[in-house]
Formats: C-alpha cells, structure tokens, sequence
C-alpha cells in the first residue's frame, strides 16, 4: 500500500492515479468515495471544509479495501487524516492483507497550492472551505505523518512542484528506492 500525504492542492489525487495507473493498481481516494456516495449530509460536510466522522470514513475505506482484495497493491489518497485514523488503519490492515510500503509526502509551496486550487474549481473550493480544510490539515492531518514514522513506517518527502511528469519520475523513484531495501 502507497499512501499519498500532503495539503489540500498538494497533487495527491493526480499523482495517486497516475502511480495506481501505472502499475495496475486501485486509487482509492476517500474525497472520491464520499463525492460519488451522492449523499447531501456528506456534500453539506464537504463544502464547510469539515471533517466526516472516524466510523463513517473507516467504514468507506473498510469496504473499499474489501473490493480491491483481488487487486496488487492500492494507493490511498486523502486517508488517514487524523492520527485515529491512522490507528485505525494499522489494526485493520492484516485483516486485509495489506502493508504499508511507503508513505509520499508531496512538498508543494502555498502559492502553487493556491494556483493550483484555483485552476481545479472543484465545488468545495470556495475560500471559506479552503481555510478550513488548510487548518485541519496543519491540527489534524501533520501529526500523522510522525505517528506512522515512528511506527517504523518509511515517510518520504517528494518535491511536488512542476509538471505532472516530473512529479510522477521523482515519486517512482521514492518507492523504488523503499522496495529495493
Ligand atoms: P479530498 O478529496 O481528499 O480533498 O476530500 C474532500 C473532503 O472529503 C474533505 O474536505 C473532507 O470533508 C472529506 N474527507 C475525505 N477524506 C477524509 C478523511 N480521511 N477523514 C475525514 N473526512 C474526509
């Protein structure tokens, strides 16, 4: 299992299908799985910029990891997000047969953030929302990177800026380099 970490416009989703694409593997992004779900509790949740609860995203990625038992390997994007979550995910990987190889951090400065949140328009990128989603970002989301590396869990940091192509070389390398250790 992949794991793409990073901020909100950071480049996650591109990068996570392009890498799962790559190597035939499943994108499983936890933003995509609750948009597609078409449900107004969840998009009111969205568009604030808040948080869904632990047992609901837990459940989401419990029966996405389920239907991708006959994949390779995942990539997960916009999950964990929280160290709970994180928790949540190392209890539950054996049950799925799943470890995590590498985790990217995509290192993107905050105005190509804002470019690049701009140029995507996506309906829960108002400014409100994206202040929100920033702070729980830097609360929330930050710490997990320390818990999962100090479980043993190799973290890396990828430069995240330039073209889609050169982000996609550069994250190639990062998990080359963990799987030939
Ligand atoms: P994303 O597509 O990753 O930017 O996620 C869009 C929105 O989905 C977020 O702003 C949250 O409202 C919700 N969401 C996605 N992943 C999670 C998660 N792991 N925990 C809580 N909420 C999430």
């Amino acid at each position: 299992m992949v794991i793409f970490f990073g901020p909100p416009g950071a480049g996650k989703s591109v990068q996570g299908q392009l890498l799962a694409a790559r190597h035939g593997w499943r994108w499983l992004s936890t933003g995509q799985l609750l948009r597609d779900a078409k449900s107004l509790e969840l998009q009111e949740i969205m568009t604030r910029g808040d948080f869904v609860s632990d047992k609901k995203i837990n459940d989401v990625i419990d029966q996405a990891l389920s239907l991708a038992d006959s994949i390779d390997d995942v990539v997960l994007d916009g999950y964990p997000r929280k160290i709970e979550q994180a928790q949540w995910l190392l209890d539950n990987l054996p049950r799925h047969n799943r470890k995590i190889t590498i985790v990217i951090f995509l290192n993107v400065s905050n105005e190509v953030i804002f470019q690049r949140l701009r140029i995507r328009g996506r309906a829960d990128d108002s400014e409100g929302s994206i202040a929100k989603r920033s702070e729980e970002y830097s609360e929330k989301t930050e710490p997990v990177m320390e818990y999962l590396s100090a479980k043993g869990i190799d973290v890396l940091k990828v430069d995240g800026e330039g073209s889609v192509g050169t982000v996609h070389d550069r994250v190639e390398k990062a998990l080359q380099s963990c799987i030939q250790k």
